[in-house]
């Protein structure tokens, strides 16, 4: 089944783990909407954009697979509105910038990336509709004691803004 013109079902539901352990990772209705959705919105305005392969690393994955992997059953992976991808020698912060600065998303997270390895890490980005979408840029980090922080992130275009700033001086 086609989601969009250059993905397909099959690719936004894979995951080794699943098949490995034999965990049920197949989509209701619900869900395959919501792919629909992230494929419309996000991944294949990408894809043409760039106009070069997005490859997926993980788009669906039930509740089961979520827990098996150490993941949330409630993250958005699990309600079928999100995925992680990134696109062959491109900058990882280049392709969430450019979300961020063109696209209507939900949280776009540039996960684990450091700034002398434009591969390293890749890109998450969900989206639920038009009127509860956040749009809401983070970067994840590991912190020195293993774990995962998040802090708000910013595209090189924009920047922080003025109202940024202050609320962080508020904080
Ligand atoms: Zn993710």
């Amino acid at each position: 089944m086609r989601l969009s013109k250059n993905f397909t079902l099959k690719e936004l539901i894979r995951s080794e783990t699943a098949t490995r352990k034999g965990i049920n990772n197949n989509p209701n209705e619900d869900h395959i909407e919501s792919l629909q959705r992230l494929c419309d919105h996000v991944l294949q305005p990408v894809r043409e954009h760039f106009d070069k392969v997005v490859s997926i690393s993980s788009g669906f994955r039930s509740e089961e697979l979520c827990v098996a992997i150490g993941s949330s059953a409630n993250s958005q992976h699990a309600k079928g509105q999100a995925a992680d991808f990134e696109i062959y020698e491109l900058s990882n912060k280049e392709l969430a910038d450019w979300i961020v600065d063109n696209l209507n998303f939900d949280q776009c997270i540039l996960e684990y990336w450091t700034p002398d390895e434009p591969n390293s890490g890749w890109v998450h980005c969900s989206y639920k509709n038009d009127e509860d979408n956040r749009k809401e840029y983070l970067r994840a980090v590991r912190g020195a004691d293993g774990r995962t922080g998040y802090q708000k992130e910013y595209s090189n275009t924009t920047g922080p803004t003025k109202d940024d700033i202050n609320d962080s001086l508020m904080e």
